[in-house]
């Protein structure tokens, strides 16, 4: 094979790393006076508040600035449980999963880091001056005189609502737990599961963080991490910085080749009659995708698969325009080709092409699409993706020879009705969809 598209996004990004360091290691102060400061950097830290006492609050973001997921890890909130910052420290070093980057905030609470308190310099408890369920507290909680009535726990409410973070891990010390949050617990149960600690439910508390970020971004995860006692070993560190990496590429979005087919005007326009005669809907575009349909192609490889899609002629099976097509197409090696726009629709499946998005896999059989472990890993993901981002639930991720039993199945010309085809019947679905339920929610991979 003479394309590899692998090679070229590794080099793109090394060449992005290699200038970003480049530009974080301008000394300050160093440019022109009112020349603005480095753009992207790998790592780079901005101030995003400052505490009662005036020490910054730093938030350092490590990876692209233009990554689609976000994850946000807070060292210490608490003054007197400061081993997260060791885990935010390790963090600094580590480069990101691909379309993820890191948010790291070392430190929410210098003020009472720097007295050793729990609480601000205000002796408020941070942990308990978020908005959602306030209540006025006294003494070792204190609450604060209203939600967000102090600088730290504004700060860090105006960066979270500014950056939205799709996971936001709180390090607190010392009961050794994953508390169980409100966000999507496949990811809390692989935090917990790969820094070795139990995950367990708490009594409810007023005015957290972690509640707070569940009630106002509900597809978005937070969840606070509890520490042992004391600092953390070096291999203790290590753990957790893995488990937060391992977290970041569970929800990091899957890598899409563009390889569009051509579809102008006149093949919209066959679309457009197409969509007529069979749904009577007079439009070609893919307004609201409901259902992702699973085929596979009776082919050993990718190009004949592009090269028959991008030929506008009548198919041999129903002899009608256009072309058929499909959305994607994942070949043998897991790499996925974006063929077709998801607001565009293909023909690919009699009596849902009005509202389907279609993904085919490069093979001759169910089973040796399902026994690929690159091919099945990247059709998970970008199934867990589509469905995220357009709502659709998994009982409508079908296969092709499911479409007749399809809640949106419908079709006009009466012959086309009890139309269907081999590929992906509901025994290898079940199969399917029972993998697709074991990756992180579908709004966790939006
Ligand atoms: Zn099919």
């Amino acid at each position: 094979m003479t394309f590899d598209p692998t090679l070229g996004g590794v080099f793109l990004s090394a060449v992005l790393v290699g200038l970003a360091a480049a530009s974080s290691a301008a000394v300050p102060g160093s440019s022109p006076a009112g020349a603005p400061a480095p753009a992207a950097g790998a790592e780079r830290a901005t101030v995003i508040g400052r505490s009662v006492q005036g020490r910054p609050i730093r938030a350092r973001l490590v990876g692209s600035p233009r990554a689609r997921v976000k994850i946000l890890v807070v060292g210490s909130v608490h003054g007197n449980e400061p081993a997260g910052r060791a885990v935010v420290a390790r963090l600094r070093r580590t480069a990101p999963p691909r379309g993820t980057a890191l948010w790291l905030v070392d430190d929410a609470n210098p003020d009472g880091s720097a007295a050793g308190s729990r609480q601000n310099a205000h002796g408020v408890d941070l942990n308990r001056n978020f908005p959602f369920g306030w209540k006025p507290l006294d003494g070792t909680y204190e609450s604060g005189p209203g939600p967000l009535s102090e600088p730290e726990s504004h700060a860090m409410a105006g960066f979270i609502e500014r950056e939205r973070p799709r996971v936001t891990i709180w390090y607190h010390q010392a009961l050794r737990i994953v508390v169980t949050g409100r966000g999507d617990p496949t990811l809390e149960r692989l935090y917990a599961r790969r820094s070795g600690l139990l995950r367990r439910a708490l009594d409810p508390l007023p005015g957290t963080a972690t509640s707070w970020q569940s009630d106002r971004f509900p597809g978005d995860t937070a969840f606070v991490v509890e520490l042992p006692g004391g600092p953390l070993s070096s291999a203790g560190v290590a753990r957790h910085a893995r488990a937060v990496r391992a977290l970041a590429a569970a929800v990091a979005p899957p890598r899409v080749v563009q390889r569009p087919i051509p579809f102008g005007e006149q093949r919209e326009e066959e679309m457009r009659r197409y969509a007529r005669r069979h749904y009577g809907i007079d439009d070609y575009r893919l307004r609201h995708p409901r259902v992702i349909v699973q085929h596979y192609t009776v082919t050993d490889s990718f190009a004949p698969v592009f090269n028959y899609f991008a030929t506008d002629a009548p198919d041999p099976e129903l002899g009608e325009l256009p072309g058929v097509c499909a959305h994607y197409v994942i070949d043998r090696d897991g790499t996925i080709y974006q063929l077709v726009s998801t607001r565009i629709m293909c023909r690919h499946t009699v009596g849902l092409n009005w509202t389907a998005i279609g993904i085919e896999h490069v093979g001759r059989s169910d089973a040796q699409v399902l026994g690929n472990r690159r091919q099945l890993a990247a059709s998970l993901r970008l199934t867990r993706m589509l469905q995220g981002r357009h709502g659709i639930p998994t009982h409508h991720v079908i296969g092709h020879n499911e479409n007749r039993s399809s809640r949106f199945h419908r079709e006009r010309v009466p012959h086309l009705r009890t139309q269907t085809h081999a590929d992906f019947p509901r025994p290898a679905m079940n199969v399917y969809r029972r993998r697709l339920e074991r990756l992180p929610a579908p709004e966790s991979m939006r």
